[in-house]
């Protein structure tokens, strides 16, 4: 049995597996919006940073539950697009119903708008950016983890989600190509997580709440 559980606030299945399976070492469990009664209204996200949105998650819904609540607001970056899609990069193409069908609208638009810049100049980072807010809308904690790569010319594996495909990493292989285990071991998400582990009596939720 887990001694510590921490409500994630996200509805993107792919970043709760990971996030899960990286606290599992520290034995938290983490607790998805779906485990809730009634869950609370998604908010708009119209921050200009990755901080600024997670901050917009954790606090909405750490106030609407009534529960210490950590968001994670990720995303990609590439420098010869002056950052871009940056904070926009779930809904990059504004395509798609389901969410599979958003990344892979995402990467058919990034591949296009990649299709002129050479080799030299696709570099790219993934960012994630996790808050931590307590119920009364208070922000406790904030840190942010990167991950160095390039943009490839074609889509190359099939775990992960998102850009995943289309990000090379600098041995060649795509994040995509590497297993769970592989990716969670040096992602964006757990060097943030691990900055945030170090904290970790903060992150505990609320007993009884
Ligand atoms: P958010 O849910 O608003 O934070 O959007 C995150 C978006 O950034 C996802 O939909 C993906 O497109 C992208 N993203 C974030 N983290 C990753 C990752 O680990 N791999 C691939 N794409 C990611």
């Amino acid at each position: 049995m887990t001694a510590h559980a921490v409500l994630l606030a996200t509805s993107n299945p792919h970043k709760l597996e990971e996030v899960r399976a990286i606290l599992a070492v520290a034995d938290i469990a983490v607790v998805g919006l779906d485990t809730l009664g009634s869950v609370p209204p998604e908010p708009v996200e119209d921050a200009t940073t990755f901080q600024g949105n997670a901050r917009i998650k954790a606090v909405a819904y750490a106030t609407a539950t009534g529960r210490r609540c950590l968001a994670d607001d990720s995303g990609l970056e590439v420098d010869a697009l002056d950052g871009a899609p940056g904070v926009h990069s779930a809904r990059y193409a504004g395509l798609g119903e389901t969410r599979d069908q958003r990344d892979q609208a995402n990467n058919e638009k990034l591949i296009t708008a990649m299709k002129k810049i050479p080799e030299q100049e696709r570099a790219a980072r993934f960012v994630c950016c996790l808050c931590v807010a307590d119920p009364n809308g208070d922000v406790i904690m904030e840190c942010r983890g990167t991950l160095e790569g390039r943009i490839g010319h074609e889509l190359r594996g099939t775990n992960g989600f998102g850009y995943d495909p289309l990000f090379v990493l600098p041995e060649g292989l795509t994040s995509a190509e590497l297993s769970s285990k592989e990716k969670n071991a040096r992602s964006h998400r757990s060097e943030a997580l691990r900055v945030l582990m170090q904290d970790l009596p903060k992150l505990m939720l609320h007993s009884g709440r």
